[in-house]
């Protein structure tokens, strides 16, 4: 019999011989996580396009929430009297939140840091606002995530060493901050590795935040604008010192060839808005790579959007309809599109964990590599 396994704790199933790569379950308050995992992005207490519905039939066993735009609106407390996030949006598997860092960083020109936080505008109307390790812990603790993050700083790229040491400082220290808050019922609390391209810098964030103890370690300031040489060897330096007994979470970061060669670096979890956001531009993603579905060449296609696909979208309609709702901007060309990109992840996902279970992982890497790379690998960081 299968033993029952505490919530919060994670199992780690099976270690690759021959990369990194590791299999594992993450069992939490509202459900079980295979990993390496792909978790849909849910901005606004929404992922763009579907509904909880086809999120459960497509198989996301996680979705990711966003502590600042919910922040926004509806507000923290409408949320809260609503009953919490996974109420709120009838959505009743796990959900982690961010912390809001990353957006309070990256979306406001106007923001003045501060010993216990950032003082931001709205990028809505305007209006200042506070957010700190305790304002975005009590947020994430109003909506009543799974997993809840620390409150970072996400440092631009490129940065200088010097400014790159005081933001790391000053995130180990809010990550001290965030520790001492009171968490929702169950609620997992990660930390995040910062350091940049300084791989001193993301050695000393790690192994400071392991002592004091999270439930699960992030990778952060990855993905951004950074070349992809320098990002995989942030990931890789930010892996490195981690307890290999605790899930990774690699933040941001959803390019297929990417996500594939963090795996093979230790990495288990991935958010990433990419695939809604390139359906809503009508492109789709197939085994064989991405291609323009609004495009001329496919008017008379009778084919479905990949071939061979068993999302709803490809069992149903071809490639001609779908160009049509697209170009006649029709919501269901974009719902259905969506659908497919994401099914197309998620089966991407659950054949890497396949690829680890049967001892096939590198060669699987190496093909997809082939197919996501043509042009050869950009790094050879971490080959084996
Ligand atoms: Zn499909």
């Amino acid at each position: 019999m299968e033993k029952m396994q505490k919530t919060g704790s994670f199992e780690l199933l099976k270690e690759d011989r021959h990369t990194g790569a590791r299999l594992g379950r993450l069992h939490l308050a509202h459900g079980v996580v295979d990993t390496p995992v792909f978790m849909p992005v849910g901005t606004q207490a929404s992922v763009k396009a579907l509904e909880p519905r086809d999120l459960t039939e497509l198989g996301a066993s996680i979705i990711l929430g966003n502590t600042y735009h919910l922040l926004l609106r509806p507000g923290t407390e409408i949320i809260e009297s609503l009953g919490g996030l996974h109420k709120f949006m009838s959505w009743d598997r796990p959900i982690l939140t961010d912390s809001g860092g990353f957006q309070v960083f990256s979306l406001n020109n106007l923001n003045k840091i501060h010993e216990h936080g950032v003082e931001f505008s709205s990028h809505i109307d305007g209006a200042r606002l506070f957010l700190g390790p305790r304002e975005a812990m009590a947020v994430q603790r109003a909506l009543g995530s799974d997993i809840a993050m620390v409150f970072d700083e996400c440092m631009p790229y490129p940065c200088t060493e010097d400014y790159a040491v005081r933001s790391v400082r000053k995130t180990l220290k809010w990550a001290a901050e965030c520790f001492e808050q009171p968490r929702a019922e169950s609620q997992l609390f990660f930390g995040i590795v910062q350091g940049g391209e300084f791989s001193a810098l993301r050695e000393m964030c790690a192994r400071e935040l392991t002592a004091i103890g999270f439930d699960g370690y992030a990778v952060g300031g990855v993905s951004v604008g950074e070349p992809e040489d320098v990002m995989i060897r942030g990931v890789e330096d930010g892996l490195r010192f981690l307890p290999i007994e605790k899930p990774r979470y690699v933040m941001g970061l959803g390019d297929m060839y990417q996500m594939t060669e963090s795996v093979a670096r230790g990495a288990d979890m991935f958010d990433c808005v990419i695939p809604t956001r390139v359906a809503r531009h009508g492109t789709a993603y197939t085994r064989r790579g991405a291609y323009p579905v609004k495009g001329a060449a496919y008017k008379l296609d009778e084919r479905p959007v990949e071939e061979g696909c068993t999302c709803y979208c490809c069992r149903n309609f071809s490639r001609a309809y779908i160009r049509h709702l697209l170009n006649v901007r029709e919501i269901s060309g974009v719902r259905l599109l969506t659908i497919h990109n994401m099914h197309r992840y998620l089966e991407f996902m659950r054949e890497m964990r396949e690829a680890i279970a049967n001892d096939c992982f590198n060669e699987w890497r190496k093909e997809c590599a082939a197919i996501l790379r043509p042009n050869g690998l950009k790094s050879r960081a971490g080959e084996s």
